[in-house]
């Protein structure tokens, strides 16, 4: 077997056997096989496409290349996972509204990389959060509390690690078989049998149309069931940003309005639905109930409680949350009716104000980032602020951010939060 007739073998669209695929992740992961001729393969990946089968077996070599996580003895987990958009602090949200309902919450998750952020690095900033804690930690306190969230270890998918940094630099990320077996052996490798996963799609999300959520979807689930693990896809908007607040200090005290049911608008309904997915799957019960605890859990205060109690076990103090108070306001150039909201741009401008990093060795500023003060549908008239800038930066120019906002005279826009749901 050699590296260069597989690459000709995708180039011309034949199947890859399984053990042609084990070649390329072992040689790749010990060396054998250099970034320039996997870059080559990932590239006709993403020309040729792959076979369910191809998809199952690159899943499993990548999920055979590190760690897994057996978390049996916690009984149904349910784990979640977006694809990533711009304000997602769902995780935040959805973790302890879960566990206050009685289904354990046993996740690992990973740091912002571009214009979408990432849960560990919204809990670090909380001052003295923990999201290493040892692996006996980690289960205690999921068996005490219900719910634990840590940082992905360094063993989790090796081959993914390596891969996809590759990906991000050869044009190669918007593959949909590459991304579902990304995702789906992170996920099998983290040890949950049951998984809900929100599919972004739009302007601010990897995938931008519903067409291909749709395809990302079915690829999930068809691994998923493979390895008779159920999931759940629900697809929803990331045209607009999800909630008023991007940066992390920023999301978690969004995060904990929601949470006391003091904020209600399109990230708490989507919060609902992710959560009310996760009970119905932990429980086995019907979505009618499960919807039924979880609204009862946000209005009881149960949820809260819990969220309270769970930055406490990691060592978090919510009460001294940092944001930063250089503060700089984005005024409407022209009156009339929201009725955009560029979640791209916004997300790209809180990563410029320091909130995400370019690289993976930048230092993230926990408490820049953008409070949206008008949102979809809103009435504006020259001079009211459309956002809010939080940063440690200098902002000199002159600030013309009005772009990300689209102000029409008037409006009948219904913005869909919700487009599908696959079980
Ligand atoms: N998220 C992942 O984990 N992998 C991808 O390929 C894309 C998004």
């Amino acid at each position: 077997m050699n590296i260069v007739d597989i690459i000709t073998k995708k180039r011309l669209g034949k199947i890859l056997s399984d053990e042609e695929i084990g070649f390329v992740i072992d040689n790749y992961l010990n060396g054998n096989i250099k970034d320039y001729q996997v870059s080559s393969l990932l590239m006709a990946i993403v020309l040729k496409g792959m076979t369910d089968k191809e998809i199952v077996n690159l899943t499993t070599h990548m999920l055979n290349s590190g760690e897994r996580l057996d978390l049996s003895t916690l009984g149904d987990v349910v784990d979640k996972h977006s694809t990533g958009g711009v304000g997602d602090k769902t995780t935040l949200i959805v973790a302890p509204i879960v566990a206050s309902c009685g289904v354990n919450v046993a996740k690992m998750s990973g740091r912002g990389l571009g214009h979408t952020g990432g849960t560990i690095d919204k809990l670090e900033s909380i001052p003295g959060f923990n999201v290493n804690l040892s692996s006996e930690k980690f289960f205690q306190q999921v068996s005490e509390i219900g719910v634990a969230i840590v940082s992905q270890t360094n063993n989790l998918v090796p081959a993914d690690k390596k891969l996809y940094a590759l990906r991000d630099v050869t044009g190669t990320v918007e593959s949909l078989p590459l991304i579902a077996s990304s995702i789906m052996s992170k996920k099998i490798a983290s040890g949950a049998k049951k998984l809900v996963i929100d599919v972004k799609v739009g302007s601010g999300a990897l995938i931008k149309n519903i067409t291909d959520a749709t395809k990302l979807a079915e690829l999930m689930r068809m691994i998923g069931k493979n390895y008779n693990i159920e999931v759940v896809c629900l697809i929803t908007n990331m045209d607009v940003p999800l909630g008023k607040n991007i940066g992390n200090a920023l999301e978690v005290e969004e995060a904990i309005q929601v949470l006391k049911g003091k904020e209600k608008g399109n990230l708490y309904d989507v919060c609902v639905e992710l959560a009310s997915y996760m009970v119905k799957l932990g429980l086995n019960i019907s979505y009618k109930e499960a919807r039924k605890k979880v609204l009862d859990n946000i209005e009881n205060g149960k949820a809260y409680d819990k969220f309270l109690e769970f930055v406490c076990y990691q060592g978090g103090d919510i009460n001294n949350l940092v944001i930063s108070n250089n503060i700089y306001e984005v005024k409407a150039i022209r009156s009339g009716y929201i009725s955009a909201i560029d979640a791209l741009a916004l997300g790209k401008l809180s990563m410029s104000l320091g909130a995400g990093r370019y690289s993976l060795e930048d230092k993230i500023d926990y408490g820049a980032g953008i409070a949206l003060n008008k949102t979809i549908g809103d009435k504006v008239e020259i001079g009211d602020t459309l956002m809010t800038l939080y940063t440690n930066k200098k902002l000199t120019e002159n600030l013309s951010y009005t772009e990300a906002f689209e102000i029409v005279s008037s409006i009948d826009k219904n913005i869909e939060l919700i487009y599908k749901v696959l079980e």
